[in-house]
Formats: C-alpha cells, sequence, structure tokens
C-alpha cells in the first residue's frame, strides 16, 4: 500500500479546511432535489413526470442507466443520459472477507481521484461504510487516510453512488446471505463529513427522502462521525434529519487530543462535547463518541475516567475501537488487559459502552485504514 501524497497535497502537519479548487463531477440525478429533477426534464423538452418515472427507475429499481429503462422513448434515453446519468464511479478492484461478507470495493472517480466504500453484512443487517471525500485534510497520524491529505470533496451524488452500489449487490443476490437491502449508512470511510458539509447532507436527504425521493433508509440507521467540527454540528442539529452523531473523539484531554486530533487546536474537547449535547438535546439521539484505543497513548485508566466524567448522565454512547494497524505506522491496538480496564472504568461512571468488532481489518477495510492505494 502506497501513503504518497498526491500532487499538492498538505505537508505533514498542516491542515486543509478548505478543499483545493479542481474539476467538479458532472451533474447526476442523485445531487438533485425533485423539484430540481423536474426543472431539468423541463428544459429537456420532456414532460415533468418523466422526472418521477427515471427517479422510481434509480431510487426503487436502483437502475442508472436510461438505456435500460424500456418504458421511456427511445429518443428521449439518450437526453437522460446525458444529462442526468453520467458514470461517476469505476469499480477499479474488490476485495472480499468473512466468506464474503464484507466486501470493500475501490473506485475511481470521473478525474482519477480513488476512494473506498464498505459493505458489511451482518445477520441482521447491513452496513454501507462510505467515503465523503477523496482523502483528508484532518491529518489525524494514526489514519492511513489521514497521511494522503486531502484531494478534493466528493459530490452528493458520488456518495449516493456508493450506496446504491452496495444496493444492487445485494438486491442482485451477490454477498451471501440471500437478496438483502441496506439498511444501515456510516459516513466514516475516508473525509472529513462536516468540511464537505453541503453535499453530505444533501446525501442523506437522498437517502432518507423515501421514494421517489430517495432511497428510504431510516434516518436511525444513519450514522455522520466528525472529528469535532463545532459549527457544522450545529448547523446539523438544525436540519431536521436526526442521524446519530458519531463524535471521534480518541483523548478526553486537550493536550493528547492535539496530538491525535490536530484540528482540537481550533475546537478543544469542552467545545466539541457542547457541540454534541447541543445536537443530542436538538434531535433526541444519542450521541456515538468513538474513542481508538492506542496502546500507551491514550488508553490508561485514567483517562477512561476523566471521560467518565467528562459524558456520564448524558444521552451517550462509547464505541472503543481497537486501532487498526496501517502500514508503517507506530501506533498499535491497547492491550486486552488495558482495553477491558477502560471499559470497565466506564462503566463505574454508569456510561454505556461496547468495543466495536474490527470487521474489514484482513482488507484494510475497517476505520483509518481507507488508503485507497491501487
Ligand atoms: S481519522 Fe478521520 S478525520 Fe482523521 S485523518 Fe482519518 S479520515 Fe480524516
Amino acid at each position: 500500500m502506497s501513503t504518497a501524497r498526491p500532487t499538492g497535497a498538505p505537508a505533514p502537519g498542516q491542515l486543509t479546511f478548505v478543499a483545493p479548487r479542481r474539476a467538479k463531477p458532472a451533474r447526476h440525478l442523485a445531487d438533485l432535489t425533485m423539484a430540481e429533477r423536474r426543472a431539468v426534464v423541463a428544459e429537456l423538452g420532456e414532460k415533468p413526470f418523466r422526472a418521477d418515472q427515471l427517479s422510481r427507475h434509480y431510487f426503487e429499481r436502483l437502475n442508472g442507466d436510461p438505456e435500460l429503462m424500456t418504458d421511456l422513448p427511445a429518443a428521449s434515453r439518450e437526453r437522460f443520459t446525458a444529462a442526468l446519468f453520467p458514470r461517476l464511479l469505476t469499480s477499479v478492484r474488490e476485495q472480499t472477507t468473512d466468506g464474503g461478507t464484507t466486501r470493500k470495493t475501490l473506485w475511481r472517480l470521473f478525474d482519477g481521484a480513488l476512494v473506498e466504500s464498505v459493505l458489511m453484512r451482518y445477520s441482521d443487517r447491513t452496513t454501507m461504510c462510505v467515503s465523503s471525500q477523496a482523502g483528508c485534510g484532518m491529518n489525524c497520524p494514526f489514519c492511513a487516510t489521514g497521511q494522503a491529505g486531502l484531494t478534493r470533496n466528493m459530490s452528493t451524488a458520488e456518495i449516493v453512488e456508493q450506496v446504491v452500489a452496495g444496493a444492487r449487490a445485494l438486491a442482485a443476490n451477490e454477498v451471501p446471505g440471500g437478496p438483502g437491502r441496506v439498511g444501515n449508512v456510516v459516513f466514516m470511510g475516508m473525509g472529513e463529513p462536516l468540511a464537505n458539509y453541503k453535499a453530505v447532507v444533501g446525501a442523506v436527504r437522498r437517502l432518507v427522502e423515501p421514494a421517489p425521493h430517495g432511497l428510504g433508509i431510516s434516518a436511525r440507521g444513519v450514522t455522520v462521525s466528525t472529528v469535532g467540527l463545532v459549527p457544522a454540528i450545529g448547523r446539523l442539529a438544525g436540519e431536521g434529519l436526526p442521524v446519530t452523531l458519531a463524535v471521534s473523539l480518541h483523548a478526553p484531554d486537550d493536550e493528547l487530543r492535539d496530538t491525535l486530533v490536530p484540528i482540537n487546536t481550533r475546537w478543544k474537547v469542552a467545545e466539541v462535547l457542547d457541540a454534541a449535547w447541543g445536537y443530542a438535546a436538538a434531535t433526541r439521539r444519542r450521541v456515538s463518541i468513538e474513542y481508538a484505543l492506542i496502546k500507551d497513548v491514550n488508553d490508561q485508566e485514567w483517562r477512561a475516567d476523566l471521560l467518565g466524567r467528562l459524558i456520564k448522565n448524558k444521552l451517550v454512547h462509547v464505541n472503543l475501537i481497537p486501532l487498526n494497524p496501517t502500514p508503517g505506522s507506530k501506533w498499535t491496538a491497547s492491550r486486552p488487559e488495558d482495553e477491558r480496564a477502560f471499559v470497565r472504568r466506564l462503566e463505574f461512571h454508569g456510561v454505556p459502552v461496547t468495543v466495536r468488532d474490527t470487521r474489514g481489518r484482513e482488507i484494510d477495510g475497517a476505520c483509518g485504514q481507507l488508503a485507497a492505494a491501487e
């Protein structure tokens, strides 16, 4: 796996909050609200109901190729293909593990940028982990994605297409376990979702709106993660989208968090947690605190106590993540006994805690391992 920085990527230690200016991906049906789709269809000289028809094909039947939409006039299909269905993602490589029920796809975007998505099928649900940026500018030192810097923001449709691709594979019975559907989407692939706010919120709307507007996934099944972009958390709380917010905290004290999550130098732990409680109050959704346990770095019992004191009696749940090894990294997962002690200290404070399973580790598909190398 290469960790070479792409041309124009930031030097280590440099935060790139704003994506570099680059050519944008072409407009796609999934970028648009239903009203915007109708407007485009009218501009093409077609009847407005065609927008509903196209939307049903795409979001209900998961068909993204107008040439296969045989209920459309042949002459219109080409126009719709050009105006609303550009090819956005090209599969470069598929890797599977867990008997085929975990499947990571490497995608090439129109401009050559590479991103990854992971489908994880469990006995009772299927989760898609999607990327929201090509690369990431947050520069967390323990994360493979962060080492490569930010290439660019993804568009709404580029994000939605990852989910639609997973839904297609499930519907086509390509994933062991029989035909199924995507019930959960987590924005935990490449990128900091809230640094690409508009496209991510657009994608969430397409995911949760019922067909023909969108895919009809329950908002309760959608999780948006963030390293703690405080103003964006406040904005998300006002969107009327009761998705789960996952805050990647990784340390309860500013001294350590400044080094593990460099954006902490801008928004401190107390501000991030205040924003999280504001989010919980506005949405009545339990906030998930993500904490990658790193051996001898952030896994001491006193840190578990500090974390417990900061978050006890709140609408919260802690997800401990055994750190996934990344090539050439000095960081490694905590010893099992330290992990158990950390859990016990949080439970002592009455904080609900689980240790996340490490699905996808064998194919570098677990958290902090998506580096999109060919
Ligand atoms: S951990 Fe998340 S926010 Fe940090 S560099 Fe990696 S992808 Fe970006």
